[in-house]
């Protein structure tokens, strides 16, 4: 099979969505993050020359990987059955649980899910974050009307902090680095035990050679040298 843009089988062209810190961002017009870092060591080390990054809304890294648009997602994307469908993962390369985020200087302080009852919550479209608000409709909990959906989660925290949203549902170290430069807090967490993993085309057998460097990453100490540069 071809890589993506029609290129060839040594170039795997990455896909990600900016506005996830520290996983993935802009600094001074440079996409940088662990992901960033992670999947082109990975990359490289599978033997094949990364291509040309592409950044896009999240509810699009999916299509666009089946597209041919892009040849892997690294963009702190969940392992679920659902998405298992249309792609494959990697071997897992992170875990997280969810949060529920609301601004430090208003009064809003839910302790628990309930405490939520006729919030307005937001959460970035696509995402199992928003999986979770959907849960809580479901439930009773919140109102449909009250839900806000975002294309990323810079402007969600932007609405946070001018008051258009009470809360919004985020991965945890997403939150803790929105909550270390915004005026923002982490509410509680929701225990989600997720599993990020990078995407890619189920068709594409290249996927054994980024899990082998994904092993040889953790097993030689990059992996635990790219967590404290992202993390720490
Ligand atoms: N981990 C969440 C998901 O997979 C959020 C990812 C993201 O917003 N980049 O849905």
């Amino acid at each position: 099979c071809l890589g993506g843009n029609g290129g060839s089988d040594d170039v795997i062209v990455p896909g990600t969505n900016s506005g996830f810190a520290p996983f993935e961002f802009t600094q001074g017009g440079e996409l940088v993050g662990f992901d960033i870092d992670l999947a082109e060591e990975a990359i490289s080390r599978a033997g094949y020359e990364v291509g040309d990054w592409t950044d896009i809304d999240f509810k699009s890294l999916i299509p666009s990987l089946n597209e041919d648009n892009i040849d892997l997602i690294a963009a702190g994307m969940t392992i679920t059955d659902k998405r298992q469908q249309q792609i494959a993962f990697t071997d897992p390369y992170y875990e997280s649980n969810q949060s529920v985020l609301v601004s430090s200087e208003r009064d809003f302080s839910p302790e628990s899910e309930s405490d939520l009852s006729g919030a307005i919550v937001g959460a970035q479209s696509g995402t199992t974050g928003e999986g979770e608000v959907e849960r809580l409709v479901e439930e009773g909990v919140l109102d449909a009307e009250n839900v806000r959906q975002y294309d990323n989660y810079t402007l969600a925290a932007q609405d946070l902090e001018n008051g258009n949203v009470d809360a919004i549902v985020v991965d945890v170290p997403v939150a803790q680095n929105f909550a270390d430069s915004r005026a923002v807090e982490v509410a509680f967490i929701i225990e989600t035990g997720e599993s990020f993993g990078f995407g890619m085309r189920q068709d594409d057998d290249r996927i054994q050679d980024i899990n082998d460097a994904l092993a040889e990453i953790e097993e030689d100490g990059t992996y635990d040298d790219l967590v404290t540069e992202w993390f720490e």
